[in-house]
């Protein structure tokens, strides 16, 4: 692994499990200062554990603690040089816009795409002061395309992800701060077995259509992460970052 990272810091929210978790290693294994937020202590203590890096109890679709969350980052590293936002949830019930109640679909925004708002908000001064930064948003392959997963709220909040990063990268790119959607397919983790556990038939139906014909690991989308995170993407900038096998195109 190369060692683009060395001296940055790198808030990842959701770092205690799936894309979150896997980022976060690859972040602290070439060279970056991690701060895990996530709401699950457990697991956002075991991540910043394992990667050396600073556990901070965070909800993100809490203003004060989405704050305190890049306080503590600037205040214990010195920077914010990566926000990495991330954590989101995935409707538990049959989302079709025919089933999902508003106050569902409310929830969903406010986690998915609410607290993108928020960290933005948040990470940003810190990065213009710095006349540097990195803000890597996860989206979805899902806001690319009609995917007819029954997910409205989540294909919803995710293409606000998509418009709200293009709309940032453009407005700051100037101030040196570069701010991409990253769109995953399908991968192996928690949120996606349990999605699949309760409807396997969904399973094999989402398989025939990814063109390798397999799951993403989270370690190919924590790749990606540190490219973004990295200057090797010095010029990749309000993009849909796709990493999706090839699902939305195919
Ligand atoms: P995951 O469920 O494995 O991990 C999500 C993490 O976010 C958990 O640690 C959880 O505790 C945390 N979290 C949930 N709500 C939070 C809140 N309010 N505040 C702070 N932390 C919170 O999920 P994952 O599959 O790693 O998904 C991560 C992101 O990737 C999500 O935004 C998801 O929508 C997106 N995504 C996932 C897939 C996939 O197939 N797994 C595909 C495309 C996009």
């Amino acid at each position: 692994v190369c060692r683009r990272l060395v001296g940055r810091t790198a808030v990842v929210t959701g770092a205690g499990s799936g894309i979150g978790l896997a980022a976060s290693r690859r972040l602290a294994s070439e060279g970056a200062h991690v701060v895990c937020g996530d709401v699950d202590e457990t697991r956002g203590k075991a991540a910043a554990e394992e990667t050396g890096g600073t556990f901070v109890h965070a909800d993100v679709t809490d203003p004060e603690q989405v704050e305190a969350l890049f306080r503590a980052a600037y205040d214990t590293y010195g920077s914010v040089d990566v926000a990495f936002n991330n954590a989101g949830i995935s409707p538990p019930d049959d989302d079709s816009i025919l089933e999902t109640g508003l106050e569902a679909w409310k929830r969903v925004q406010e986690v998915n795409l609410t607290s993108v708002y928020l960290c933005c908000k948040a990470a940003i001064p810190y990065m213009r002061r710095q006349g540097r930064g990195s803000v890597i948003n996860t989206a979805s392959f899902v806001a690319r395309m009609g995917a007819a997963t029954s997910q409205i709220s989540y294909t919803a909040s995710k293409g606000g992800v998509l418009a709200m990063s293009r709309e940032l990268g453009v407005q700051f790119a100037r101030e040196g701060i570069r701010v991409n959607a990253l769109c995953p397919g399908p991968v192996n983790t928690p949120l996606l077995r349990e999605l699949f556990a309760k409807d396997p038939e969904r399973a094999a139906r989402r398989l025939v259509h990814i063109p390798p014909g397999r799951f993403a690991e989270a370690e190919e989308i924590a790749a990606a992460v540190a490219f973004l995170a990295s200057d090797d993407s010095s010029f990749v900038n309000a993009t849909d970052f796709l990493v999706d096998g090839g699902i939305s195109g195919a």
